[in-house]
């Protein structure tokens, strides 16, 4: 979409990416790590500061130790992250549940490894998690559960509930739990991260994969991480050593140094929240119909009452006819079910948002 975007001059409001500058304190933090030296390979582990600094924040945000020794690893975007945590854990015939919708690199990773993906849908409008559907799809191959909250394309998030029944279904199984939770600092309405790491039991079995170039606004950097508990974090690190071994060292010096401030994470939600209600606020009257969206910087539109063509052409038409590119929700779901929802991103300027809301408001 985004090269559709590039060729008709379109708005791109498809891929996830802030058309804005990243904080230039960070930027600074990163120009004076090279200036000082920062230049040859970081720890395979990644810098120790850095380590350390995304250590304090588990304990401040969610009362949660993760020791910077051994039980967190700075990886290039949580993408990478994601695909050795799979690689790690996953052999053929190995079944691995996931939502759909879900994001992209998911399923890729689990098939190249041999192993099977087992879908469970989540519909339009709530996509909330069917439980019953976990636990009779749970069987003796069952090696992992990929969840991801709050939840890239739909904007929706889990709750304590949904985590409670994800402790209870994993509990006393070998199941490794994938927490994909990039987006925990945008989140919106009052709500709280249900990070696994609140969850004792859940924590023992789970990885938490995390990227700063959504906390921070500069997806092009491929700075992420992982946490887990030592026995888990040692088998992830036997396959990092040899694949990536260690990534963009001046980044994290950097990102260690500007994360001494809390408040450069802790202003997220309200920052995108702002961003959210200006958006919504401007579509109001417009012919899509929403639910706000409750974290991430994504908003699904539903187009039924303007046209009932499948989502991947009336996507095409929008960004060629109209000028704006979003995302067709069928492509992030199993058997492309289309329920004619687009995913748009509002991780941009207010100007651009208006200028966005104008085109969908003229449709
Ligand atoms: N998981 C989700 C849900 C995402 O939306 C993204 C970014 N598109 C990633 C993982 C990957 O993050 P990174 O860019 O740090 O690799
Ligand atoms: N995570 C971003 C998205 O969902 C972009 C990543 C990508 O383009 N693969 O749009």
């Amino acid at each position: 979409m985004s090269t559709l975007a590039n060729t008709h001059n379109a708005m791109n409001l498809a891929q996830g990416f802030p058309d804005f500058k990243s904080d230039q304190k960070l930027i600074d933090a990163v120009s004076n790590a090279m200036n000082s030296g920062y230049n040859q390979y970081a720890p395979m582990q990644g810098h120790l500061g850095l380590r350390h600094a995304i250590s304090k924040k588990y304990e401040l945000l969610y009362n949660s130790s993760y020791n910077p020794e051994n039980e967190i690893t700075v990886t290039a975007g949580a993408t990478q992250a994601i695909f050795t945590i799979i690689s790690a854990f996953i052999k053929p015939n190995d079944e691995v549940i996931i939502f759909k919708p879900a994001y992209d690199c998911y399923q890729p990773a689990i098939e190249l490894n041999g192993g099977k993906s087992i879908a469970i849908q989540l519909k339009a409008p709530n996509y909330t998690i069917d439980w019953n559907t976990v636990a009779k799809s749970i069987n003796s191959n069952t090696k992992m559960i990929i969840v991801n909250t709050p939840h890239n394309p739909s904007g929706t998030v889990m709750s304590k509930a949904d985590m409670l029944k994800l402790q209870e279904l994993t509990n006393e199984t070998d199941i490794v739990v994938l927490s994909d939770e990039v987006y925990e600092h945008i989140i919106f309405d009052g709500e709280q991260h249900q990070s696994v790491c609140r969850f004792k039991n859940l924590k023992e079995r789970s990885f938490i994969t995390a990227s700063f170039g959504k906390t921070f606004h500069n997806t092009g950097w491929k700075i992420g991480y992982c946490c887990a508990p030592k026995t888990l974090m040692d088998v992830f690190r036997s396959l990092h050593q040899f694949n990536v071994f260690s990534v963009h060292h001046p980044s994290q010096k950097g990102l260690s140094d500007y994360m001494k401030e809390p408040n450069h994470y802790l202003n997220l939600p309200e920052f995108y929240q702002e961003k959210r209600n200006l958006f919504l606020e401007l579509i109001k009257d417009s012919r899509f119909k929403f639910t706000p969206s409750i974290g991430t910087y994504f908003q699904v539109l539903d187009y039924s009452d303007i046209t009932l063509e499948h989502d991947v052409d009336f996507a095409k038409r929008l960004t060629i006819e109209h000028g704006i590119a979003s995302i067709p929700l069928s492509v992030f779901n199993d058997n492309n079910l289309d329920e004619h929802v687009l995913r748009f991103c509002f991780a941009k300027t207010n100007d651009t948002l208006k200028k966005a809301a104008e085109l969908l408001n003229s449709i």
